[in-house]
Parts: C-alpha cells; structure tokens; sequence
C-alpha cells in the first residue's frame, strides 16, 4: 500500500479488497453512460457493516471523500468520483446476505449490495414478488435503489422504492450506525431516518442493509399488449382508461425513433403489422379494453422493445439524458414545444417513458457541453412551466444540482442542507451531489 490510509484502509476490509490498479479501477471511475469519468483514489469493497462503519471513520478523521457505489447503473453521476484521485469508492456489492422471507409480515431483509435480480429470484422461489422491476435488474443493487429511491416499470400500479421500504441499516459519515429492520407495520417513534436515506443518492450516509416489502404473486401471469397509435393524445386516452379498470401493472411509450433504433441494434422483427408513430405497452391483469380494428399484440416477449431502449440508444453515442415528470395530460403539449426548443431542433430525440407515471426519458446523442448545458436550461425550464419535476426516477446526481431550484424553493433547499451538514459535517460523502 503506497499511503498510510490506504494500509489502514487494508487493515479493515483486507489488502485484496483495496483495489488502486488504475486498469482496474477505472471501471468503478466511469458511469454507465461514459459522460463522467475520473480515476479513484481507490475501490474499497467492505464485507460488512462494521467494515464499511470503520471505513468510514477513518476517511471521516482524514477528510477523504467518499463515493458510495453498488451496480454502478445511476444515469447522472452520481455514483462516481469527480476529479482524479481525490476520492475512495466504497463498493457495496460484497454486502449480498439474503435473509428468509418473513411470511407473516410480507418482508425480506437483505444487504445493500444484492442486486434487482437475485431478489427477484429470492422473492419469486418462497412465492412473492418484489414490486420494483428495471431494465439495468442485473446489476443494479439495492442499496443503490433505496439511495435513488428507483422507480422503474410497475410504479403505476405497485408503487417505488419508497414504498417498498420498511426500514434501512446504515452508516452515517462518522461511522456512526443506525439500524431500523425490524419487520413492523406501524412505528411512530420520531423521524423516519429510514425514508431519509431513501432518495438520499449517497449524501446522508451508506445505506447497508434493508427490510423490504413483498407483494403476492400474481395468480396469472399479467397481459402485455402492444398496441401502434397514431399520437401521444391517444396513448394518454388509452392510459386513462385502462386505469379506471384497476388492474394495471405498466403503462410504457415507445417513439418510432425508438422503436427503429432498438429493431436495428437489437435484431428484433416488427411487432406489429404496421409501422406506427407511438407504441404503448399496457400490462394488464385481464385482456385491456382497446379501440377497433387497433394494432395490437398480446405477448409477453413485446418487453424486450421497451426493456432494451436505454442499451439500444447508448450505441448511437454517448448518450444526454434528461429524465423528467409530468402531469400525464401536460405530456402531448409539452413534447410538442420540447421539439421546438432551440437546441433539440434537428436533432433526433429519442423519447421513451414510464408513461402511467408521466415520466420521461428524453435522450440525444453526442451533444457536446456548451449544448448539452443549453439543452438543460431550455428543456428544464419547459418542465418547470409546464408543474413538471426535473428529477423523476434517476435522482438529482451531480447533473442536475445547478437546476434543483427549478423543483425545489429555496426554503426547501436550505432545509436540505441543514439536514446534510448535521449527519455529514465536513461534507465527505458524495461531495458535489444532490445540493448545489
Ligand atoms: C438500462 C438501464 C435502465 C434503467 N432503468 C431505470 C428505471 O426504469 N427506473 C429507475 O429508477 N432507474 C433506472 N435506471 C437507473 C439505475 O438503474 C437506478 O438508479 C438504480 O437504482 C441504481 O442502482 P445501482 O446499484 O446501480 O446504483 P449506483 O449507480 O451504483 O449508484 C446510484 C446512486 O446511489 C448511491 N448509492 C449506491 N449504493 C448506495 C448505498 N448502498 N448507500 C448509499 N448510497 C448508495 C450512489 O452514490 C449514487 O449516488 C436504469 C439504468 C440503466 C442502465
């Protein structure tokens, strides 16, 4: 080890699992978008609580920064340093104990560094589910979930991460712990620091362990329909009503650029028997109501159009997102002014959306700073005018700190950082993220 706190960082979660091989590290540096990237200090991979507390009281005593990381698939770097070799990640992803199912309550508990699917696969095998389900379901972890609060596919019928959150262990920067994973449905005793982790992107403490909600499976597997429209109008028609039913799961838009881009990337046939400006994708627990003679299929494999949006248009370049919410009946009218903004036009603007929540997933390709700063300014702006919020489901990172006061009043924001500088006083964990 070349400094003492790297060989007393080896003393705690053992030489091999401080990692400072820049070939090495360098994954743990670059997002999944590749828009940030530095060079770690070095990737520390605790194997516990205990190990993460005393991990972080020592970076607490030399003012080292920390940047928590679990599947590394956060979209507005957050979950990476800024600036090389200022920095440790601590590396959540030997956190993967998985605890029984608790039948009576409905609840499981498990470590931050497990990832989407292998709860899933706990969940399904003792006859649950988790609700929260997303395209990045192989590596995104848990803890990286709860500090997102990550919504996902289901959100319009079973809810986010925040809903799914009986309570969270975790470690505030001094390495101070607090744990709440008992499995009770009601306890009013004072603030819930759980909920204040949850959303949290790393900035208020290292999330480690979790008790999470379960719900039942359901007894049939769910319908997926694909339908083609001819606008947005329609599918947000097509959203309401299959709303007013009650038992639907997903509601998902897909463009046309989205769904050539992800055919041609993805060697995937036309679902349908035509070529259609929009697609909605209805999970239902019955057959949805649908206008005659609609084009339309009924299989679950149409998934994969949606699922694989993100990895199909991160091969055109490396990807601008903006990832904004709503009111769903805003949508049309704002999609039609986005396409008239300075910056987006003549550019191909690929739009997909969780669109039972209003939120969409705005993408360009190859936008260089001075753009991509403008498009922030001017898409963000329109958000705001239309009562949007300018973080959905993705979290504020470090792209979108200079525009939180767009969402948030100033009251708010300096509440905010009261709350960050009473749990991290020096300001060591996620410097740069979240709070302007
Ligand atoms: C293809 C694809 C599809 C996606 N689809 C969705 C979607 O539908 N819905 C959605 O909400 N998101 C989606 N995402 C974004 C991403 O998967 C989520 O934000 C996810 O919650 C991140 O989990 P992670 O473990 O990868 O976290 P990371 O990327 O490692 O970290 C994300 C943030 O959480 C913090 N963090 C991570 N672990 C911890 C911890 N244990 N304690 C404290 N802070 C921590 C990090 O510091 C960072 O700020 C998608 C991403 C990809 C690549």
């Amino acid at each position: 080890m070349s400094s003492p706190l790297l060989a007393d960082l080896a003393d705690i979660v053992g030489a091999e699992h401080v990692l400072t091989d820049p070939d090495v590290t360098q994954s743990f540096g670059t997002d999944w978008t590749r828009a940030w990237s530095s060079t770690p200090l070095a990737v520390i991979r605790p194997a516990s609580t205990a190990e993460v507390a005393a991990v972080l009281r020592l970076c607490h005593a030399n003012g080292t920064p920390v940047v928590t990381q679990g599947g590394n698939t956060g979209l507005v770097g957050g979950g990476v340093p800024h600036g090389d070799r200022t920095s440790v990640v601590v590396s959540m992803t030997r956190l993967n104990s998985v605890a029984a199912v608790d039948r009576a309550t409905q609840t499981v508990e498990v470590g931050a560094g497990v990832t989407l699917s292998q709860l899933q696969a706990h969940a399904s095998s003792a006859g649950f589910r988790y609700a929260v389900d997303l395209a990045a379901r192989d590596s995104a972890t848990v803890g990286g979930m709860v500090a997102t609060n990550a919504g996902g596919l289901r959100v319009v019928g079973l809810g986010d991460t925040r809903a799914q959150v009986m309570g969270v262990e975790a470690v505030l920067a001094d390495g101070t712990i607090i744990r709440r994973l008992e499995p009770l449905a009601k306890d009013n005793g004072g603030y819930n620091l759980s909920q204040l982790m949850t959303g949290s992107e790393g900035t208020l403490g290292v999330i480690t362990a979790a008790r999470l909600r379960l719900v039942r499976q359901p007894a049939e597997p769910e319908v997926v329909t694909l339908i083609g429209l001819p606008d947005v109008e329609s599918a947000v028609d097509l959203v309401a009503s299959a709303r007013q039913r009650g038992d639907l799961t997903a509601a998902e838009m897909i463009r046309a650029e989205g769904m050539a881009v992800v055919r041609a990337v993805c060697g995937l046939t036309q679902p349908l028997a035509n070529e259609h400006p929009v697609y909605l994708l209805l999970e239902t627990a019955t057959l949805p109501d649908l206008p005659n003679d609609v084009d339309a299929a009924v299989d679950p494999r149409m998934w994969e159009y949606r699922d694989r949006q993100a990895e199909a248009v991160a091969t055109l370049g490396i990807p601008f997102k903006l990832d904004v919410c709503l009111p769903i009946t805003a949508i049309p009218e704002f999609l039609k002014e986005m396409d008239q903004l300075p910056d987006t036009q003549g550019r191909e603007v690929h739009v997909y959306a969780h669109l039972g929540d209003g939120n969409l997933h705005i993408n360009l390709v190859d936008i260089d700073e001075p753009t991509s700063e403008r498009l922030d300014e001017q898409v963000l702006t329109l958000v705001a005018q239309f009562g949007g919020s300018i973080a959905a489901e993705h979290g504020v990172g470090v792209h979108k700190t200079k525009w939180l006061h767009l969402s948030r009043s100033s009251a708010e924001i300096a509440t905010m950082k009261a709350i960050k500088n009473t749990l991290d006083p020096t300001g060591i964990l996620n410097p740069g993220v979240l709070l302007p």
